[in-house]
């Protein structure tokens, strides 16, 4: 039987190297739905490729749009649009795998409804994660889901623990994060105001989203990390540790009691942790090359600069404060970095708006999907208010 896979912004990066190694394996893997924000053309690409039952567009007049697409080149594809047409194609009971690829909060509602519906969720989406904590794992536990991380990191990390998780508290030592350092790596601090968003956009090593580009070279997408590390493996946030890897072939690493040490190698191409995801506990072909050893500089480490990435500390921070921080946090760092996209923010002050959020709005109770999306309302407004303050 195959599995019917669900692919939840299918027109991204992570979504279009998910259809890359499904697409390599027609006999196992079949696309029962794709959606996307607003990239109709694209979309009609894939439907015309993958023929799925339904296609969501994130507003009625680009659903309209895909759908004229589609019946003009005679395509039976469902296309849907409702507001809550995201979670109709995570929880459909025929779909067997949901991957996560939506950016930003927006992924929250959807991913939870996958949950709920006990399905297998591939996570890509780590700011829903961020967003969701304690009552996301709750939500996965309770209806039986499977939660698998896509993001490299963690899937490094979940391929190097024990198998039995009710063993990790007491073998691990400490999960340790590594991090590319992004563009600015060795940039001197104080030119980090010049920096454009073309710049921010220029990954060494990776073809990413803006918004998770301009994470990467804030660090912000590490202490988002931590954040999902912590509670994907539900470590204590003191047991993540981060260490800048810039070559981006050591994905990550668990440390044991014994000090030794585990780590998952290979090339830095997405589709490895997406094919991992897929196939787990089996393994089939990613399409990524091969490591080569014999080609391999040298593989060096080095200790995070506090003062170049001062919003990676923020992760531990906002762990260690009232539950629903880490809400407040992803709010004020979504609207911080579409500021600087739109340069209304410059590079250095995203940094100010999410620190002045986090100290302004107190998180109140997070027990449900509506109170965590009342919490993430409450923070935007209040950081767009203080990025305004800061704008250029
Ligand atoms: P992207 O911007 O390339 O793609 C985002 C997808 O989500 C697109 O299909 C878009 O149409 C859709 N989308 C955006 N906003 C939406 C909304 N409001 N409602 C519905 N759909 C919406 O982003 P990406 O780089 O593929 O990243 C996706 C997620 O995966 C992010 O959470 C990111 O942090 C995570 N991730 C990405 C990478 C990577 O290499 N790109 C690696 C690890 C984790
Ligand atoms: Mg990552």
């Amino acid at each position: 039987m195959k599995q019917k896979i669900t692919v939840l912004g299918s027109t991204g990066s992570i979504g279009t190297n998910t259809l890359d190694v499904v697409a390599r394996h027609p006999d196992q893997y079949e696309i029962f739905a794709l959606s996307a924000s607003t990239q109709v053309d694209l979309m009609l690409k894939q439907c015309a490729q993958f023929k799925p039952r339904f296609a969501v567009m994130a507003s009625p007049a680009h659903a309209q749009q895909l759908a004229d697409q589609l019946k003009q080149n005679g395509l039976a594809v469902q296309v849907l649009d409702a507001p809550d047409a995201l979670e109709t194609i995570a929880s459909h009971p025929e779909v067997d795998a949901v991957m996560g690829a939506i950016v930003g909060a927006a992924g929250l509602a959807p991913c939870l409804a996958a949950a709920k519906a006990g399905k297998r969720l591939l996570l890509a989406n780590k700011e829903a994660l961020v967003v969701g904590g304690a009552l996301f794992m709750d939500t996965v536990k309770r209806h039986g889901a499977t939660l698998l991380p896509i993001d490299s990191e963690h899937s490094a990390i979940f391929q190097c623990l024990p198998e039995d998780s009710s063993t990790w508290g007491e073998r691990v030592d400490c999960l340790l994060l590594t991090a590319s350092g992004g563009p600015f790596r060795q940039r001197d601090p104080a030119t980090l105001s010049e920096i454009t968003p073309e710049q921010a956009c220029t990954h060494p090593n990776f073809s990413m989203g803006r918004k998770i580009s301009v994470d990467s070279a804030t660090m912000m997408n590490k202490a988002l990390e931590v954040i999902e590390a912590r509670w994907l493996f539900d470590m204590a946030p003191e047991k993540i540790k981060v260490v800048i890897h810039p070559q981006q072939i050591v994905h990550s690493m668990v440390q044991f009691k014994d000090s030794s040490v585990l780590a998952q190698l290979g090339t830095p191409d997405m589709r490895v942790p997406i094919a991992c995801g897929l196939a787990w506990p089996e393994r089939i072909a990613s399409g990524a090359p091969l490591l080569d050893f014999a080609k391999l500089a040298a593989l060096t480490f080095e200790e995070a600069d506090a003062k170049r990435f001062p919003g990676l500390h923020l992760s531990w921070q906002a762990l260690r404060a009232p539950e629903g921080t880490t809400t407040v946090l992803n709010a004020a760092n979504e609207i911080a970095v579409a500021a600087f996209l739109d340069r209304r923010l410059s590079f250095d002050r995203i940094h100010a708006v999410n620190l002045q959020t986090l100290e302004s709005v107190q998180p109140g109770p997070v027990a449900s999907l509506e109170d965590l999306m009342a919490l993430d309302a409450r923070a935007r407004e209040q950081a767009q208010a203080i990025a305004a303050q800061w704008a250029r």
